[in-house]
C-alpha cells in the first residue's frame, strides 16, 4: 500500500491543518445530527477537501461517532470506506459536464431512500466544472432537502459556483496547510515507518508539493526507495534544484551574460533537473526576497511566469527559457543605468569623460559591444546654466528605483557654483530621501563626474510656491 494511502486521514483529528473546520464538524456530528445540511468545501487544491467530505459521509452515517469522529469499524464506515455501498456516490464534476450525467447520476436516484445507510450521500468534486444546466438541475435537487440525502460540493474555484448554492450549502473554506504543520506531519510519517530524512530536505518536499499533504507524503515514498531522504536523493528523484543552484543561476542573469546564462540553461537540463519544477522553485524563492531587489526580480518574475504557463506546450523546454528570459531581460536591461560604476580617480578620466553623454550605455552591454566610436580627449563642455539638463543627466544616471522615482520631477538646481550645487527639494519625502549620506554621496560622485570637478551638494526644502516666487521676486 503506498504511504499516501496509508496515511490518509480517516478521522477528522488526523486531518492536517484545518482545525478551524474541523472542529466545527465534530461538535455538530455529535449534537445536530438530525440537521439537513448540505455543505460546499473550497480552498486550494490539495488541502483535504475530498478526504474531508469522506468523513462528513462516514460520520453521518457512523453507528459507533467516537467523539464526533467516524469509527471507522462498523458496517456503515466500512461499507463507505470499501465503495461497497450504492447510498455513497463520488462524483467528479471535471468528467461529468453534461446535465444528462448529473440527472443520470443523482437526480433520478436521490429520490428514492437510502438502501443501507442513513442518509445518501453523494460527493461532488471540482462542482464548478458542472454545467450552467447541470447547476440548475442540481440547485432543483438541493431547494426540496430530503432527510435522507445530503451532498457534499468540494471547489478549488468557489467564484464560479453560482450564488444561490452556496447559499444552501453550509461553506467551508480550507487553507492551505502551513509549513510547520506539514513538516511535523512528513517527520511522524518517517518517523513510523523508520525511515532515516535530514529535517531541511522535509522542507524542500513540503515546497515542491506546493503544500499538498497527499503529494508531498507521495514524494516521500518516492525518495525513500533510494535509501535515506535528504536534498541530494531529492534532486535525483524528483528532479528538484538544490537552493545553491537557483542562486547561482539568479546572479548569472543579474549578470547578463548571455552565453554565460544560456550553457547553464542547457547544464541544469543536463542535471537531473525538472526544468518545469526549477521556474516554480525560483518564482517560491524571488517571492520571499522580492524586496531585496525589486526592480531586478519583477523582471525576472515575469519571465519565469511566462516560462510557467508555456513549457507544458512545448518539447523543448530549453528553448521556452531563453526566449522568455531573452525577451523579459532585454526590457530590463534598456533602461538606462542601474549600476554604473562611478568613476571619480583620475586614471579613469577617459571613462569618466565617455559618461558624460546623456545617452549611456550599461556596463554589461559595453563590455561584451565595446564602442568603436573614437572619443576625444577633451572633457566636453557642460552648460551649467542649463540646470534642467543638467538634473536630468543625474538623474538618468541614477539605479531606477524608488530614490530615483521619488525625485523626478521633485528636485530643483537651483544654484550651481564652483564647489557647491544647491538643490532645492520640494517635497518632504525627496529631501529626506537626498540626505540620506549613502545617497548624498552617491548624488555627489555623479554631479562631480559630469561637471569633471569635485562638487558638494546642499540640500534644502522648499515649497514649489515659495521657490518659484523668490526666484521671479
Ligand atoms: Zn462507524
Amino acid at each position: 500500500m503506498s504511504l499516501a494511502n496509508k496515511y490518509r486521514p480517516q478521522t477528522f483529528d488526523t486531518i492536517i491543518g484545518q482545525e478551524h473546520i474541523t472542529e466545527i464538524l465534530k461538535a455538530q456530528m455529535q449534537s445536530a445530527r438530525e440537521m439537513h445540511h448540505n455543505y460546499l468545501l473550497f480552498g486550494p487544491r490539495g488541502t483535504g477537501k475530498t478526504t474531508a467530505a469522506r468523513i462528513i459521509a462516514k460520520a453521518i452515517n457512523c453507528l459507533d461517532l467516537q467523539n464526533g469522529n467516524p469509527c471507522n469499524k462498523c458496517i456503515n464506515c466500512t461499507t463507505i470506506n470499501e465503495g461497497k455501498t450504492l447510498d455513497y456516490v463520488e462524483i467528479d464534476a471535471a468528467s461529468h459536464t453534461g446535465v444528462d450525467n448529473i440527472r443520470e447520476e443523482i437526480l433520478d436516484k436521490a429520490v428514492y431512500p437510502p438502501t443501507a445507510l442513513k442518509k445518501k450521500i453523494y460527493v461532488i468534486d471540482e462542482v464548478h466544472m458542472l454545467s450552467k444546466g447541470a447547476f440548475n438541475a442540481l440547485l432543483k435537487t438541493i431547494e426540496e432537502p430530503k432527510a435522507n440525502v445530503c451532498f457534499i460540493l468540494a471547489t478549488t474555484e468557489i467564484h464560479k459556483v453560482l450564488e444561490t448554492i452556496i447559499s444552501r450549502c453550509q461553506v467551508f473554506n480550507f487553507k492551505k496547510v502551513n509549513d510547520e504543520d506539514m513538516t511535523k506531519h512528513l517527520e511522524n510519517i518517517c518517523i513510523q515507518e523508520s525511515l532515516i530524512y535530514s529535517p531541511s530536505a522535509l522542507q524542500v518536499i513540503s515546497r515542491i508539493a506546493e503544500w499538498c499533504v497527499r503529494d508531498a507524503v507521495k514524494y516521500i515514498d518516492q525518495v525513500s526507495v533510494l535509501g535515506e531522504i535528504n536534498e541530494d536523493h531529492i534532486t535525483k528523484f524528483l528532479g528538484v534544484a538544490p537552493e545553491s543552484m537557483i542562486e547561482d543561476f539568479l546572479s548569472l542573469i543579474k549578470k547578463w551574460d548571455k552565453p554565460d546564462i544560456f550553457h547553464k540553461i542547457d547544464e541544469i537540463h543536463d542535471q537531473w533537473v525538472d526544468l518545469y519544477n526549477f521556474a516554480k522553485q525560483v518564482l517560491t524563492y524571488i517571492d520571499q526576497r522580492f524586496l531585496l531587489d525589486i526592480d531586478f526580480l519583477a523582471n525576472v518574475c515575469e519571465a519565469f511566469t511566462e516560462i510557467i504557463s508555456t513549457i507544458r506546450y512545448y518539447p523543448y523546454p530549453t528553448i521556452v527559457y531563453k526566449i522568455a528570459l531573452n525577451k523579459h531581460l532585454n526590457k530590463w536591461n534598456e533602461t538606462p543605468i542601474h549600476t554604473q560604476p562611478i568613476h571619480a580617480q583620475a586614471n579613469t578620466q577617459h571613462e569618466v569623460r565617455n559618461t558624460q553623454a546623456t545617452k549611456i550605455e550599461t556596463p554589461q552591454l559595453s563590455t561584451s559591444q565595446p564602442s568603436t566610436e573614437k572619443k576625444e580627449s577633451e572633457p566636453t563642455h557642460v552648460d551649467t546654466t542649463d540646470t534642467d539638463s543638467l538634473l536630468k543627466s543625474v538623474l538618468d544616471k541614477l539605479e531606477p528605483g524608488s530614490f530615483r522615482d521619488n525625485l523626478h520631477n521633485q528636485i530643483i538646481i537651483d544654484e550651481v557654483g564652483e564647489n557647491k550645487i544647491k538643490i532645492i527639494a520640494i517635497n518632504k519625502i525627496s529631501e529626506m530621501g537626498l540626505k540620506k549620506p549613502e545617497n548624498i554621496t552617491h548624488i555627489q560622485k555623479i554631479f562631480s563626474e559630469i561637471l569633471w570637478r569635485d562638487v558638494g551638494i546642499e540640500v534644502k526644502f522648499e515649497n514649489k510656491e515659495n521657490y518659484f516666487a523668490r526666484k521671479l521676486g
